[in-house]
This record gives structure tokens, sequence and C-alpha cells, in this order.
């Protein structure tokens, strides 16, 4: 195959890429442009599939490919077709892992050749520019792994063994982080070391196991709510190690995808940080709050539907505060309902609060509240709603506990110092839940205590569908 052709074809699924990335970044044109993310992967995988067919030794074993596509395909449409919406999170710190894993096996068997087939060239600067990617995509590649499969068993909560489920640990002595840097630096010395002794595979295996340590020690002592932020990072490291891979095999695509996807998962990591309030070294090596549960000794009487009504039906300003317990229920149908039946019916004005960590992944609650076609001009994020709730009449909270517990302005615990969602400014505060228990960080709530919230006990879904009948026989 005439080369240029492969550059071609790489520089139109590059393109697709690169406008698929900018469309994600609105909920409107954001299903556009996953479409064009797919184009752009498979026109991808065609241009290579052509090239290997059409280059010299052509292609050694179809069916080795096209086992590997179906095989791919069936189990990644399986499990995107069977996850439920709050399972997402644990689904893509799944796929960065995989993401990590694969650019490093691509390392590994390029490596191996020249250890196995003694393969000299190429020779000088791009010989060392090869075996130093590789050494970089085996470090970030088999650390994004291990990181991410432990990320997404601490998003789980924890890991079922032969019927035993055993919770997953958040551990992070000050002792840990000095091994973290002796780590790093023994995969750089073995690196360096493997580069002037070409055929010892030792390094090899050396970079794997002190790299998938490294994962590990890396994530262990993240807890509280820097998971977010740790997730996008991994998610960001993914792409590096594509980018690595992509200089090792000589693919100009595999280049630019990982650098879209390592530049972009920067961004939402530093998005992320700003939003909780947190510096990255500080989320990477100060082991914060950790996530166990506060025993909980308050009580509180809960309230009901009709009650709630009630108090709603004099209210001229109503701001809805979702959060993950709203993608659990998956009750935002029923909150749309809620909010149109409100303003026809009494004319309040209705606004959403947007925490940008609420839920389990960045925008969660923005894909719910869009899949049911509530208008994205009543979605406000959170620094442009806050000064609104001191003329509130009243604050629905729908499953969201951390993004609006006080204690985070108290510079204390695994909160501290993230911004939080003002409703308890609100004159009134409806609280929906299921019982008094903590959210992800494992700490109480005082909102659910003060005198001016009303609790309403019960799934998301159950409580909203009450509140709309009791609203109807007003
Ligand atoms: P929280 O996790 O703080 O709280 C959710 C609440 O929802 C729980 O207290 C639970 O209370 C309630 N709930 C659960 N199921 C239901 C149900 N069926 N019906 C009604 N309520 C229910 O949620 P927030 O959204 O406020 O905060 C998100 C937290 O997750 C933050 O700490 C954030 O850092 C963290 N996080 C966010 C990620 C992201 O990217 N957005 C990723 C990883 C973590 P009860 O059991 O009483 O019903």
């Amino acid at each position: 195959m005439d080369s240029s052709w492969v550059t071609i074809g790489y520089l139109i699924s590059a393109g697709f890429f690169i406008f698929g990335l900018k469309m994600l970044g609105h909920p409107r044109t954001a299903p556009k442009g996953n479409q064009y993310g797919m184009l752009g992967m498979l026109l991808a995988v065609i241009t290579t599939i052509a090239q290997m067919q059409l280059g010299e030794d052509g292609i050694i074993s179809w069916t080795l490919i096209i086992s590997g596509i179906l095989t791919g395909s069936i189990i990644g449409y399986i499990m995107a077709a069977k996850v439920e919406m709050t399972g997402m999170p644990e689904l893509v710190a799944l796929f960065n892992g995989f993401g990590g894993a694969a650019s490093a096996l691509v390392a590994l068997s390029e490596s191996w050749t020249y250890i196995a087939e003694g393969r000299i060239e190429p020779t000088g600067l791009d010989l060392y520019v090869i075996v130093i990617a590789a050494g970089l995509s085996a470090l970030v590649g088999w650390m994004t792994l291990t990181g991410s499969l432990l990320a997404m068993y601490k998003l789980k909560g924890g890991i079922e063994v032969f019927g035993k489920w055993i919770k997953t640990p958040t551990w992070g002595p000050s002792w840990l982080n000095p091994v973290k840097a002796i780590l790093f630096a023994s995969v750089i010395a073995l690196i360096y070391l493997s580069i002037n002794d070409l055929g010892n595979s030792d390094y090899l295996w050396g970079i794997i196991a002190v790299s998938c340590l490294l994962g590990i020690v890396l994530v262990l002592p993240i807890g509280g709510a820097d998971m977010p932020v740790v997730v996008s990072l991994l998610n960001s490291l993914s792409g590096i190690a594509a980018a690595f891979t992509g200089f090792i095999i000589n693919n100009s695509v595999l280049i630019i995808a990982g650098s879209l996807v390592g530049a972009s998962g920067l961004i939402l990591t530093f998005i992320m940080c700003k939003a909780m309030n947190r510096k990255l070294v500080d989320v990477l090596f100060k082991s914060f709050g950790g996530s166990t549960k506060e025993s909980l000794t308050r009580t509180k009487v809960g309230s009901d539907a009709e009650e709630v009504a009630m108090m709603a039906d004099g209210a001229q300003k109503i701001i809805i505060v979702p959060g993950y317990g709203m993608a659990v229920s998956q009750c935002q149908h029923q909150v749309k309902e809620f909010a149109d039946l409100m303003t026809e019916k009494f004319g309040t004005e209705i606004k959403f609060a947007i925490h940008p960590v609420a839920g389990r992944m960045p925008g969660h609650m923005n894909v719910l509240l869009a899949e049911a076609n509530v208008p994205y001009e009543q979605l406000i994020e959170m620094e442009k709603i806050n000064p609104e709730f001191s003329d509130c009449d009243m604050a629905i909270v729908i499953g969201a506990n951390d993004t609006c517990n006080p204690e985070a302005r108290t510079g204390e615990g695994p909160l501290a110092g993230m911004p939080i969602i003002d409703a308890d400014k609100a004159r009134t505060v409806v609280i929906i839940k299921r019982s008094l228990s903590v959210g992800y960080a494992g700490i109480d709530n005082d909102l659910f205590y003060e005198d001016k919230t009303m609790m309403l006990f019960g799934d998301g879904k159950k409580m909203m569908n009450e509140l709309n009948s009791a609203i109807k026989e007003l």
C-alpha cells in the first residue's frame, strides 16, 4: 500500500477524535462527539489492518485478528449494555486500566523482540528513544492497570471473595511517601540499566513488578472525597501510556489519540482539583480522611409527602439539589415531573444546583437530567447558584449528602476545603434519602438535624412519586 494512504487514513481518524473531543464539551453535542470518536477509532483500525495486509509480509493470521475483534466487541457490548448508570464510574476505571494494560502489553511485545530476537535495528539515537519509550510505557501502563483496578474496587466499596464481602482498605501512613519515591526511582534506574544491557530480560520483569506495586501504593491512601480526581488522573495516564507506545511502534494515530486522552484527562484532573479546592500533590501524597464510616448517634423524625407538598405550595422559588441517590433510584423523570408540575400549577421558579462532583462521575447529574429532558438553562453550576440560596424558599436535596455537608466549611475531616452547595442557606430544606446514613466520604451531616430541615425518608423514586401525587391533589 502506498504509505500516503495510511497517513491520510490516520489523519482523518485524528480529525474525528479532535472534533469528537470538542463536541464532548457540551451535553447537547456530546452524543454526536461520542459517535465521532467511535468513527475515528473504526477508521484507525481499518487503516492499520489494511496497512498490515498490504505490507511486506501481509497479515500472518486473520483468524487471530478476527477472533480478537469479535471477542473484544462482544465483551465490550455486553459490559456497556449491562452496566447500571450508577456502575459507570467503576466501568470507566476498569477501561482506564485495560487501556494502560493494552499499551503496556504492546510495549512488552516490542521490547521482547529486542531481547529474544536480539534485534539491533534501528540503531543509535532511535534505539535509545525506543527503549526509553518502552520503559516509560511499561511504567505508566502497568501502574495504570493496578491503580485503576484498586480505584474500581474503592468505588465499589469492596470486593466479594468466595461469597465474603471484603471492604477495600484506605491506608496511607506518612512513611509510604518515601516508599513511593523509592519505587519510582527504581523504575527509572531499571530503564537506564536496560539501555546498556539490551539482551537482559530481568530488567523488563523488574520494571513491570515495581510499576504494578507503584500503582497500588499510589491509590491505596486515597479516600474521602478525592476519588474523582484519581479516576480522571488514571484516565490521563492511560492516554500517556498509549502515546509512548505510539512512539515505539511508530504509529502516528496512537501518538495523537494517546496525547489527546492524556491532555484532556489532565485538564479534567485540574478542573476536579479546583472544584474540590485541593492541590494535586495533596491528593496524591497527603492521605486524607479515608472512608471509615462514622457511627451515627443522633435521630430525626421524618416528614411526609403531604406536609412537604403544602410547604412547596407557598414557595416562589425552589432549588433542587441532586446527588448520587438520584442516580441510584433513577428518579430523574419524577424530578422533572415535579419541576413541571410546580411551574404549571403554581408558577414556581425552579432551578437545579449542580455540584461538580455530585454522583460518582464527572457530569453525572447533567447526564441524568438531560436524559429526563430538563432544559440545560435550568442546570446551574455551583458558584453561580450558591448566592441564590439566601432568597430561595425551599431547597430540595435528592440523594445528595457530601456535596451539601456544611462540615466541609470547617476545614477538617475528609471533606475539608471542598466547596459545597449552600442548600443550608435556603429558608426551608427538604432532604429525600432512605435514612440518616452517610455519603461517600463516610461522615455525618449536620444539615439533616437543623430545625428548618424536613427529612423525607425513602427511596428517591418512591418519595418523588408520592410528592408529585400530593402536589396534584392540592
Ligand atoms: P453522597 O455519596 O455523599 O450521598 C449519596 C446519598 O444518597 C447517600 O447518603 C444515600 O443515603 C442516598 N441514597 C442512596 N441510594 C438512595 C436511594 N435509592 N434513594 C434516595 N437516596 C439514596 O452523594 P453526593 O452526590 O452528595 O456526593 C458525591 C460523593 O462521591 C462525593 O464525596 C464525591 O467526592 C464522591 N465521588 C464523586 C465522583 C465523581 O466523579 N462525581 C467519583 C467518585 C467519588 P441513604 O443511604 O440514607 O439513602
